[in-house]
């Protein structure tokens, strides 16, 4: 058996390859290596724990780890890149199911019902006064166990139903007929059946009620959220599933989970934060609502009318064979079209030309953070030619020709220049500023805040109207043969 003190310093090696790992995936090139680094702690963590309990059944370990590899390993290498918020979306409900687990084998171990039978649940229990420990420690093992089963509960149909959405299996938006008063309620009861349950530790109705409550509530919380918002959500359920983590690591009186669910905690907060700053908008707008209700009206036509000048795909290439310096802007729209490798074909057809390209990165342009970044590095654009925001905003105005490709709420000048619209204090590129702006897209829709552009309308724009990817193959073809 090792020491404690081992034990812990082992821990804490774990610990500190979480945060190498977390800070290895804050950029592309050493995000494997921080990948590795955060699997390599969980390894350590698992193998230690494995060490210090007695009694363990390595049949079912074994089997536990053979089945949860291949399976895992499986969806890792199958998932396409696009899909990739519907399994961050399933592993985060997984997280939150074992935690919850965890947390119901305690409480059913310790109060010593028979787990095999309901009717044993369904009655109150007589508990060993022992049985949760003394004073505050039994205090704060009951209240460990069923926050760990309330938010665990939540995190599990939350996310299941954020994946469904996402799979497009649920295509519609439900809620409970009192919108966030009816979940209020479901989650006051919840709170309520908890503290009952800390004062009465053998009321196993009062366990149940907690898991049904919150079962429930995950349910609705996230039926009414739009597919679009999704990633803000499943941060905000990443967030859930760590605190669940962190809680069940105080049942289990283990540190190195606790000090992981800290991290996956506090980093899904941050991200769920970082994300409605980039998008100005609040988390209650997000979870309760849709784009923050507009100041005045905009009237798209009065926008447009008469003052839009499009152009084919060859005349651009005229423009771009001349240009000096180009920046390609890309949005959500590209991800639909699949353009990437399209456009960087086109990168390098006008790096070929002697033209200098970059390209733009709005850190909400898509609908997940990274989209674009991730679809770039997949058509092997170099990373050093990705720049975010705010270092490629001073160099629009030096800038000859601007590709907007399928991007337009974060090009929008109204988040800039009109303080009633929705989107004002969004922040944005601000490709207005260069000499001549292309925008391809199939039409003057809006995009996901559904406002229109005024961009669109300004006299250096030039609209190429068509899918995504058929545009920027004409404009290649065309800038060849020139
Ligand atoms: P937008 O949603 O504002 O616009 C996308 C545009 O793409 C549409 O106007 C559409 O126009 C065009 N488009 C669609 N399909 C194609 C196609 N096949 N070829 C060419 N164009 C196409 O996208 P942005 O990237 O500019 O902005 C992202 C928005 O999503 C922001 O409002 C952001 O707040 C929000 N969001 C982002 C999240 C994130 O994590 N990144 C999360 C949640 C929301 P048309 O139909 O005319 O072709």
């Amino acid at each position: 058996m090792m020491s404690g003190s081992l034990i812990n310093l082992i821990y804490l090696i774990a610990g500190i390859l979480f945060i190498l790992g977390i800070k290895g995936l804050t950029k592309p090139k050493t995000a494997v290596r921080g990948n590795f680094l955060s699997a390599l702690g969980m390894l350590v963590a698992v193998v230690i724990t494995l060490f210090t309990i007695n009694d363990v059944d390595f049949t079912y370990v074994i089997a536990g780890v053979a089945v949860g590899g291949i399976v895992g390993a499986v969806m890792a290498l199958r998932i396409q890149m696009t899909s990739m918020p519907q399994m961050v979306a399933l592993l985060n409900g997984f997280g939150g199911g074992a935690s919850l687990s965890i947390a119901l084998a305690e409480y059913v171990t310790r109060t010593g019902i028979n787990p095999a039978s309901i009717s044993d649940f369904l009655q109150p229990t007589v508990v060993a006064a022992s049985a949760f420990g003394e004073g505050a420690e039994a205090t704060i093992a009951l209240v460990s166990i069923s926050l760990t089963v309330l938010i665990g509960a939540v995190t599990l149909t939350g996310s299941l139903v954020a994946f469904s959405k996402l799979q497009e299996l649920m295509k519609k938006s439900y809620g409970l007929p009192g919108g966030p008063f009816g979940n209020g309620i479901l989650l006051l009861g919840a709170l309520a059946a908890v503290a009952f349950l800390v004062i009465n530790p053998g009321n196993t109705m009062a366990m149940v009620a907690i898991l049904g409550l919150a079962l429930l509530l995950g349910l609705f919380l996230v039926m009414p959220i739009g597919g679009a918002d999704m990633p803000v959500v499943i941060a905000l359920l990443n967030s859930y599933s760590g605190i669940a983590a962190a809680l069940a690591g105080f049942i289990l009186g283990n540190t190195v989970l606790i000090i992981a669910g800290s991290l996956v905690g506090t980093s899904g907060l941050v991200l769920t934060k970082i994300m409605c700053v980039a998008m100005n908008r609040s988390l209650a707008n997000v979870l309760f609502g849709k784009m923050a209700a507009g100041g005045e009206t905009i009237d798209a036509d009065e926008i447009y009318d008469g003052k839009v000048t499009s152009a084919q795909p060859d005349e651009v290439a005229m423009l771009l064979e001349t240009a000096q310096r180009v920046v390609i802007v890309p949005g959500y729209g590209m991800a639909m079209a699949q353009a990437q490798h399209a456009v960087r074909e086109l990168a390098d057809a006008m790096v070929s030309k002697g033209v200098e390209v970059e390209y733009g990165i709005h850190p909400v342009a898509g609908r997940m953070p990274g989209h674009m970044n991730v679809l770039l590095a997949e058509a092997e654009v170099p990373y050093d030619k990705l720049v975010e925001m705010d270092r490629i905003n001073p160099t629009f105005e030096d800038t000859d020709v601007v590709i907007v490709i399928g991007a337009n709420d974060v090009t929008n000048p109204m988040a800039r220049d009109i303080e009633g619209s929705p989107i004002y204090g969004m922040p944005i590129l601000n490709v207005d500023k260069a000499k001549t702006v292309v925008v391809i897209k199939r039409s003057l829709s809006p995009g996901f805040a559904g406002l229109p552009n005024p961009l669109f309308a300004m006299d250096h724009t030039l609209m190429v109207y068509g899918d995504g990817k058929k545009a920027v193959i004409e404009m290649t073809t065309a800038l060849n043969q020139l």
